[in-house]
């Protein structure tokens, strides 16, 4: 059997001395929580998306909760999503007491389309949050020409897509997205996230909405402190991002493009060498113009000599010293969404299909390519 001498994990954050030496120094100035590295993190976020305004939060899952109560969606309101994400935009649409409602996913690329959506709208479809998945795009025209002819809201989820690219635009220059800076992203914060709108009354809302719900003047903002008598305008929450956070953030940030570019060196000997295993299939990329960010790199385990499922195979890499991921199993198949929807179980055959055989192959950017040569070496192993 081959077995590969240290475990090569399926992502690992790449963390050098330039992050840790500013988040010491933000440790050692006295001030650790919201102040300005999270007010430079966000310009530095604007400027790179290209966007108008940035707002940083202590995860992606605050801002999508931010964005549901802001644009107010509660009960009696459907939103559409694919089933086949992470759980937590389902989750929190159930929390606010609105209906989600899964759009089927193209087979190949896992993404919705404008015609998936379509087939699921009706009076009551208040949102629409189509998944950036894996680094690659969503074909946007399309869903937002659907989403403005039923002025319904479109909201783009990008926790995989900081430096994708949609034709001309960066993710995040036009609309609104949510980036998530979880160690696994393509940048991370420990924990955290960022919305990303063209919407000025849309940042002012959550701006408010993501601190208590307490007024903060423009002074108040630049200077980071907060009055003492700054008073509630409507209940809020409490989302805000540390300048611990935010300072990790702004070194990552500088390095995206590296990253990006590591990443996609990594993906495209992949799928070179891929062609060489006929049991995994992996993801069709985009017809249309787009920059893919390489955050994941999926392949679909299909049948095979060995008769192996997906979880008999992430397991038989394991003991080679590969590890893998699992990006995502279906919403809709797990317990809870199982038990309170049964009848949604059969009626998404695409994301159902991949829900059972997709697979993270291990990509990062400190990983090299006799790294990926490993990876391929375990997995001819596993299957011959
Ligand atoms: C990671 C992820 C999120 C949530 O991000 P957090 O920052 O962990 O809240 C949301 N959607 C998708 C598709 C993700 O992969």
């Amino acid at each position: 059997m081959f077995k590969r001498q240290q475990f090569l994990p399926f992502s690992k954050p790449s963390i050098s001395d330039k992050e840790i030496d500013a988040v010491s120094e933000v440790l050692r100035s006295g001030w650790i929580t919201t102040g300005a590295q999270c007010t430079a993190f966000e310009n530095a976020l604007t400027e790179y998306c290209s966007a108008k305004h940035s707002i940083v939060l202590s995860s992606a899952t605050a801002g999508m909760h931010l964005l549901l109560k802001a644009l107010g969606i509660g009960p009696g309101d459907e939103v559409i999503t694919p089933s086949l994400t992470w759980v937590s935009t389902v989750n929190l649409i159930e929390l606010c007491g609105a209906k989600p409602v899964f759009a089927d996913i193209d087979r190949d690329t896992l993404m919705v389309t404008k015609e998936s959506v379509e087939s699921c709208l009706t009076d009551r479809t208040r949102l629409i949050i189509p998944v950036h998945y894996a680094g690659a795009v969503a074909d946007l025209d399309p869903l937002r020409s659907l989403a403005s002819e039923h002025e319904i809201a479109l909201v783009e989820d990008a926790a995989h897509a900081i430096g994708s690219e949609y034709r001309d635009e960066r993710i995040g220059q036009r609309g609104t997205a949510i980036f998530s800076f979880h160690p696994i992203k393509n940048i991370t914060t420990g924990e955290g996230g960022a919305l990303v709108t063209d919407n000025p009354d849309l940042t002012e809302r959550i701006r408010r909405l993501k601190f208590h719900g307490l007024g903060v003047d423009a002074f108040d903002r630049q200077m980071q402190g907060r009055s003492p008598q700054a008073e509630v305008l409507e209940p809020g929450y409490k989302y805000n991002m540390t300048d611990i956070s935010a300072a990790l953030g702004l070194e990552q940030l500088k390095k995206l493009e590296y990253f990006i570019n590591c990443r996609a060196e990594l993906a495209s000997y992949y799928q070179h060498r891929l062609l060489e295993i006929e049991e995994l299939s992996p993801l069709k990329e985009n017809s249309y113009p787009a920059r893919h960010s390489w955050h994941l790199f999926i392949v679909r385990l299909l049948a095979n000599r060995k008769g192996l499922d997906r979880n008999q195979f992430m397991e038989e890499l394991k003991r080679r010293n590969i590890g893998t991921g699992l990006h995502f199993r279906a919403v809709h198949e797990q317990k809870f969404y199982r038990e309170n929807r049964p009848e949604l179980i059969g009626t998404l055959p695409n994301t159902e299909w991949n829900s059972e055989r997709i697979c993270s192959l291990p990509l990062f950017p400190d990983m090299t390519l006799d790294d990926v040569k490993d990876v391929i070496e375990a997995i001819k192993d596993c299957l011959s």
